[in-house]
């Protein structure tokens, strides 16, 4: 008899405790979205914060969460177990002396014959600062004829498209994080205008800009440079994020990408950066290690609206981000994006071009590939805060 009466308490003290974080998480979650607006209220903010991080700390700590990506619909599993401090994540052994100019690098200068016809160049006299040409090895070709094929279950396009290389700076030895600001302004002009370029023929379907920073970032080439692609279909993974914000716009009326932003400056614990027109933050449902994202805070759908200011301001924040994982984490390969809709869709309501920075610090495995839900083993929230306190030497 007592052994029952024992079980049952167990199974009560178990069943309340469980019941206790839940409800605790709950209260934390919506405190810490809570904006205080005069001086009594901040008080009592704060002691509502530092108590529920307390109580975070003794409960909570070494309990995995899934959280949920709005934008992508994506599940990320926070590890928090296996959780690893930022400076963890500092890249070891990497350097190494490169020279500025390499006599075989296809784009050093002196070298330019051995690229294809050069398509558009930022001159510096007699020379040349940036260069775009067609790419070499391109994935898609320009000169094939748009032609599609359905037979049965085969559905084929024929290979027409548009490959880009943008080739960043004659220095073969200089990193992007190290660029003066005004030559990244520079860099993202030439993109946009190629992304107007792009669009203006009529058989592309979506433009992609994009820049793989190191090995591990799938580069072949040393010398920075980015890439544009056009291709003559809408991927599949810019579709859904579009479909999945027209429906969050058919039930609130709102930009999806807007109320991420208001949310995140709101909450503040994942914001890095912020200028007058961009917020630079780790978001909520990081899919690994500092990934980042770079949200313009005027709605506009399409990159090619960005105006002069916003470029120069864009580059600012990029150079900053960058420069706060070159110093904090010790040069890291990454990838950047930018995802935009089409021109032609420059005035939807509910699309909002951004950029996204995934440093490749950790690799994904089976799990990833199998399932589609990430797992990082790091806080969004304490990436943010360390990056927060990396100082950009002011020479730079
Ligand atoms: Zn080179
Ligand atoms: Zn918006």
């Amino acid at each position: 008899m007592h052994n029952v009466l024992w079980i049952v308490i167990v199974l009560i003290s178990h069943e309340a405790f469980q019941y206790f974080k839940t409800c605790f998480h709950a209260f934390q979650t919506s405190a810490q979205r809570v904006i205080p607006t005069s001086k009594a209220p901040v008080l009592y903010h704060h002691v509502i914060l530092w108590t529920c991080t307390c109580l975070h700390g003794i409960f909570i700590t070494d309990m995995p969460e899934l959280r949920l990506n709005l934008i992508t619909k994506e599940w990320v599993i926070i590890s928090t177990e296996r959780a690893k401090r930022p400076e963890d994540f500092k890249v070891k052994g990497k350097e190494k002396a490169v020279a500025q100019f390499v006599e075989t690098c296809p784009f050093c200068p002196g070298n330019e014959d051995k690229t294809p016809e050069e398509v558009f160049r930022v001159s510096d006299g007699d020379t040349w600062k940036i260069r775009v040409v067609p790419n070499k090895f391109a994935a898609l070709h320009r000169t094939a004829e748009r032609m599609r094929l359905n037979d049965g279950y085969k559905h084929v396009i024929s290979g027409f498209g548009i490959h880009d290389v943008i080739i960043e700076t004659p220095l073969h030895n200089m990193t992007t994080a190290l660029q003066p600001v005004d030559h990244l302004a520079e860099i993202i002009r030439t993109y946009k205008r190629r992304f107007i370029e792009l669009y203006s023929d009529t058989r592309i379907g979506h433009v992609i800009i994009f820049k793989n920073h190191g090995e591990r970032a799938g580069t072949s080439l040393e010398h920075p440079h980015s890439q544009i692609i056009g291709t003559p279909v809408t991927p599949f993974q810019v579709r859904s994020r579009i479909e999945e914000a027209m429906r969050f716009f058919d039930i609130t009326g709102e930009c999806l990408i807007c109320k991420t932003l208001t949310e995140e400056k709101g909450e503040g614990s994942r914001v890095i950066l912020e200028t007058d027109h961009f917020i630079v933050f780790i978001p909520y449902a990081a899919i690994s290690a500092f990934h980042t994202w770079i949200f313009p805070k005027r709605h506009s759908a399409a990159f090619s609206d960005i105006t002069e200011d916003e470029m120069q301001d864009l580059a600012l924040n990029l150079k900053t981000l960058l420069c706060k994982l070159y110093f904090g984490l010790n040069n890291p390969d990454y990838n950047y994006l930018i995802f935009s809709n089409r021109i032609k869709d420059a005035k939807s309501e509910y699309s909002h071009w951004y950029m996204s920075i995934i440093p490749r610090i950790t690799t994904t495995a089976g799990f990833e590939l199998g399932s589609g839900i990430y797992i990082n083993a790091s806080l969004p929230e304490k990436n943010a805060e360390y990056l927060r306190t990396v100082k950009v030497p002011h020479s730079l």
